[in-house]
C-alpha cells in the first residue's frame, strides 16, 4: 500500500494561537506552563488533523516555540558559551535567549531559510564547545503523539545540513572537526530513537541538493555509511527546494532507507531516481508546500503511479514537496474570499486530504478516487481559461517588450551631469530609505478606515497631516532629499498588490517569517496590470508641501514576486516582468507629476537568487531586464533609485551595475562598511549610499561613529559617488531615537563637507 506522509505541518495555528501565547509569555502576561498547554493542544489538533485526513503517519518535532534550526541546536547541546549554559535541560527561558537576546548577551543570528521567507536561527561553533543531548524535546512529542494514538514519524535535521546551516565562532575552527563532535550525539539520539521502536526517522539533509564540492560529497558519504551500522530507526533522508541533479547518483548509493524528493521544484529527477533507488523507499513530493494552489491530481498520481510501478506500492509513498511549514494552515477560514479563486486553492489542512487521494488512488485505483479526479482536472481547466488569469492586453504589452523598453536614453556618464544640473544637490547629499516610524496614530488611522469608521475625507487628511509632519521635520533638520514616509502604506508589497489588477488577499493565510513574526503574502492569480496611478496622488502632494526635492517610493518588480504567494501556471519571471510594466507605468506618471528623483526598491533582489549557481546567470539576467523596464521610461535628467536590504554582494556586483540605478542604498553600517569592499573591487561607476545607521536598533549613532563610517567609504569611493543614509526605513523606529540619529547624519555630512573643502 501507499503511505501517505507528511515532513512537517505549520505549527502557528490556524488563529495564530502559538504566536498570541508565545507573545503572551514574552510580556510577562502568562506562564510557561500556559504556553505549554497551548503548545500541547496545538500539536495535538495537528496530528489529530493530519491522521483524519488519512496520513499512516505523523511527523513529530516539527513542532516549535520558536525555529526549528534553534530547537536542533538545543537537542545537540550546541550552546554559544555567552549564555553560560550549565548543561541541564534547556528550558523555555534559555530558549527565548538565545532566539532574542537578553539585555546582557546578543541573540543568535538570524538568516533566510533557504530561498524562503523564513528565518531560521544560526547555530555557533566554538573551539573546545562540547555537544551531548540538552532537550529532551524530541522524545518527549514523540511519548505525546504516542498517546494520542499516532504512529510517529520523528523530524530531526541532519548533521551535514546542521553544519551548513551554522557559523564558525572561532577563528583556526573548522567544520570537520564540528561534525566530529556532533555525531556521537546524532548516534544517541538514533539509538534511543530505535530502543523507543520508533519505525522511520525524517532526516532532513536539504544541503544535499545544493551545490556540493568534493569534500562535501564525502561528507554524505562518510557520514551516512557510518550511520547505517549503528541501531536507528529506517532513516527517511529528506531534500526539498530543489531537485538532486548531479547528485542522484550520491544520494541513491547513501545507505538509508528512504529517500524524498522535490518532485514540485524537479519532477525530472524521478525518472533517473526511480532507476537508482533499488530497494529504497521513495517518498515522493508531488503536493506543493511552497504554494497554495490546489493540486492538478491527474499528473501527480501520474507521477506515484511512475513509480509504483517500477518499486511496488510498498516502497512508495506520497508527500508534500517539503514541510508544510510554509503555507497557510486552513483555506476554511477565508471567508470574503471570491469563491471561484478559492475553488483553486488549497491550504496545508486541504493539502493534507490532497496527500491521502493521491495514496489512495496509487493504492487502490484511480477508480476509487474517480469523483474527485474529476473535480480536479475541472478546476484546472477553469482557472486555465478564467478570464481571471489571463488579460489579453497584458499579453500583447508582454509580446511588445523590446530592448530599447530597458535602456536608459544615455548611459550614466551622461545623465549625471544632467541631473547633478537639476538637482543642485551637495557632495554628500543625505536622505533616507523611505518610511519614518508608523506610530499608534497612524496605525490606528489606517485600521480604522479599512474598518469603515472614518470615511475616506477624513482618512487622507490623517495620512496628509502625517505627511506635512514629516516633511517639516525633514526640513528642519536639513536633509536634502525627502520623502513622504509612507504612512498609507502597511507593508511595501501589500499596498502596491491592493492596487494591482492580479492580485488577491486572504484574511487568514498567515506563514510564519521568524519566531512569532507571521506574514500573510498576497496571492498573484493571474495577469498583472494597474488601472490606475498608485502614489501619484501622495507623492504630488508632499512635493507640493516643499522646495526641497522629493523622492517618489515604489517596490520592485523582483520584491513584488518574491513575497507573494505567485501563480504556478506561468514561469515566475514572465509574472515579474507584468509587474515590471504595472511600475513601469507608475514611474511614467510620477516623473510626468514632476517627481524628480525615484527610487525603486529591491530589497529582495538577492534573495531570489535560484539556489543552484547553475540557474543564477538567467535569474539575474531576467531580474535585471525586470528592474530596467520598469525603471527606464524617465528622461537622462531624472535620478533613478535603488535601495536593497543586507546582501552579500560580491558575487552579484555585476548584476547591480547592470540595473544601472543612478544611486543605489544598501545596509552596511553593522559591517562597518565591509560591504562596499565588493562595489570597490569591481569599481562600481554609479552613485552609492552605504547605510550609516543600524535601524534594527534603537540605538542612536553618534555623529563621530557616522563620521568615521563615511571616512571609510570616502577610502574606497569616490566623494561624488558617495550618499548619506541609514540602512533601511525607519518605519520600525520611534521618533525619540529617528530624531537625533538624523540629526547626527545630518551634521556627519556636514563635516564630511567641510572637510572636502565645500560649504557644509
Ligand atoms: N522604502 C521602504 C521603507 O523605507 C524600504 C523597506 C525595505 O527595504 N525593506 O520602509
Ligand atoms: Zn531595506
Amino acid at each position: 500500500m501507499v503511505e501517505a506522509t507528511n515532513l512537517g505541518f505549520p505549527r502557528i495555528g490556524a488563529g495564530r494561537e502559538l504566536k498570541k501565547a508565545v507573545e503572551a509569555t514574552w510580556k510577562g502576561r502568562s506562564s510557561a506552563e500556559e504556553l505549554e498547554t497551548t503548545a500541547h493542544d496545538l500539536r495535538l489538533r495537528h496530528w489529530q488533523l493530519q491522521k483524519q485526513a488519512g496520513l499512516q503517519s505523523v511527523p513529530v518535532n516539527d513542532f516549535s516555540l520558536y525555529d526549528q534550526v534553534l530547537d536542533m541546536a538545543c537537542l545537540l547541546g550546541c550552546v554559544p558559551s555567552r549564555f553560560g549554559w550549565d548543561g541541564e535541560e534547556i528550558g523555555t527561558d534559555l530558549l527565548f535567549a538565545m532566539a532574542r537576546g537578553t539585555d546582557e548577551v546578543p541573540a543568535l543570528e538570524m538568516t533566510k531559510w533557504f530561498d524562503t521567507n523564513y528565518h531560521y536561527l544560526v547555530p555557533e561553533f566554538e573551539r573546545g564547545q562540547r555537544f551531548h543531548i540538552g532537550s529532551e524535546k524530541v522524545f518527549r512529542e514523540l511519548e505525546e503523539a504516542r498517546t494520542a494514538g499516532m504512529v510517529a514519524r520523528p523530524v530531526l535535521l541532519g548533521p551535514l545540513s546542521f553544519l551548513s546551516l551554522g557559523k564558525l565562532a572561532d577563528a583556526g575552527l573548522e567544520r570537520p572537526d564540528v561534525l566530529a563532535k556532533l555525531l556521537p550525539v546524532y548516534e544517541e539520539i538514533f539509538s534511543r530513537l530505535a530502543a523507543t521502536g520508533v519505525d522511520w526517522v525524517q532526516v532532513d539533509e536539504p544541503f544535499l541538493a545544493l551545490d556540493l564540492c568534493e569534500g562535501g560529497k564525502a561528507g554524505y558519504r562518510r557520514v551516512y555509511e557510518h550511520f547505517a551500522g549503528l541501531p536507528r530507526p529506517k532513516v527517511l533522508l529528506a531534500t526539498y527546494f530543489e531537485g538532486l541533479r548531479d547528485h542522484l547518483d550520491l544520494a541513491c548509493a547513501l545507505p538509508v532507507e528512504g529517500l524524498h524528493l522535490d518532485l514540485v521544484r524537479a519532477p525530472e529527477q524521478l525518472e533517473p531516481a526511480l532507476a537508482r533507488a533499488g530497494e529504497k523507499t521513495l517518498s515522493l513530493g508531488v503536493v506543493d508546500g511552497r504554494n497554495i494552489w490546489r493540486n492538478d491530481l491527474s499528473a501527480s498520481l501520474a507521477l506515484v503511479e511512475r513509480a509504483v510501478e517500477v518499486l511496488g506500492s510498498y516502497h512508495v509513498q506520497v508527500a508534500p514537496s517539503c514541510s508544510l511549514l510554509h503555507t497557510p494552515v486552513d483555506l476554511e477560514g477565508e471567508s470574503s474570499l471570491d469563491p471561484e479563486l478559492k475553488s483553486w486553492m488549497a491550504f496545508a489542512v486541504q493539502k493534507l486530504g490532497e496527500l491521502s487521494l493521491l495514496a489512495r488512488g496509487a493504492t487502490e485505483g484511480r477508480e476509487a478516487i474517480a469523483e474527485e479526479l474529476a473535480a480536479s482536472d475541472e478546476a484546472r481547466e477553469r482557472r486555465e481559461n478564467s478570464p481571471r488569469t489571463f488579460d489579453r492586453a497584458v499579453r500583447e504589452r508582454m509580446a511588445g517588450v523590446t530592448p530599447e523598453m530597458m535602456r536608459r536614453r544615455s548611459p550614466f556618464a551622461e545623465r549625471s551631469p544632467l541631473q547633478h544640473e537639476r538637482l543642485q544637490l551637495p557632495l554628500y547629499p543625505t536622505t533616507t530609505i523611505g518610511s519614518f516610524p508608523q506610530t499608534a496614530d497612524i496605525r490606528r488611522a489606517r485600521a480604522s478606515y479599512r474598518k469603515g469608521e472614518i470615511d475616506e475625507t477624513a482618512y487622507r487628511e490623517a495620512m496628509r497631516a502625517e505627511i506635512r509632519a514629516v516633511v517639516d521635520f525633514q526640513e528642519e533638520i536639513g536633509l536634502d532629499v525627502l520623502v513622504h514616509g509612507e504612512p498609507e502604506r502597511n507593508d511595501m508589497v501589500e499596498y502596491f498588490g491592493e492596487q494591482l489588477a492580479g492580485f488577491a488577499f486572504t484574511e487568514n493565510g498567515w506563514v510564519q517569517s521568524y519566531g512569532s513574526r507571521c506574514v500573510k503574502p498576497p496571492v498573484i492569480y493571474g495577469d498583472v496590470s494597474r488601472p490606475r496611478p498608485m502614489t501619484v496622488e501622495w507623492a504630488t502632494y508632499a512635493q507640493e508641501q516643499t522646495d526641497r526635492v522629493m523622492k517618489g517610493m515604489l517596490t520592485g518588480p523582483v520584491t513584488i514576486l518574491q513575497w507573494s504567494f505567485v501563480r504556478d501556471d506561468q514561469p515566475r519571471m514572465d509574472t515579474s516582468r507584468q509587474i515590471a510594466l504595472a511600475i513601469r507605468d507608475e514611474v511614467a506618471d510620477l516623473e510626468r507629476a514632476g517627481i524628480r528623483i525615484l527610487q525603486i526598491d529591491e530589497a529582495a533582489f538577492r534573495e531570489g537568487l535560484p539556489l543552484r549557481r547553475e540557474d543564477w546567470d538567467e535569474y539575474l539576467r531576467r531580474a535585471v531586464e525586470n528592474f530596467r523596464l520598469a525603471s527606464c521610461p524617465v528622461a537622462d535628467a531624472t535620478q533613478i533609485h535603488s535601495h536593497m536590504c543586507y546582501s552579500e554582494f560580491n558575487d552579484i556586483i555585476g548584476s547591480i551595475a547592470e540595473m544601472d540605478a543612478d544611486v543605489i542604498s544598501i545596509e552596511t553600517s553593522r559591517s562597518r562598511m565591509e560591504l562596499l569592499d565588493a562595489f570597490v573591487e569591481y569599481a562600481y561607476p554609479n552613485e552609492i549610499g552605504p547605510g550609516v545607521y543600524d535601524i534594527h536598533s534603537p540605538r542612536v549613532p553618534p555623529r563621530e561613529e557616522i563620521v568615521s563610517l563615511l571616512e571609510k567609504a570616502r577610502e574606497v569611493l569616490a566623494e561624488r559617488q558617495i550618499w548619506v543614509n541609514p540602512d533601511c526605513g525607519l518605519k520600525t523606529r520611534g521618533w525619540a531615537e529617528v530624531r537625533p540619529a538624523l540629526e547626527n547624519m545630518v551634521a556627519a555630512a556636514g563635516e564630511m563637507r567641510a572637510a572636502a573643502g565645500v560649504p557644509a
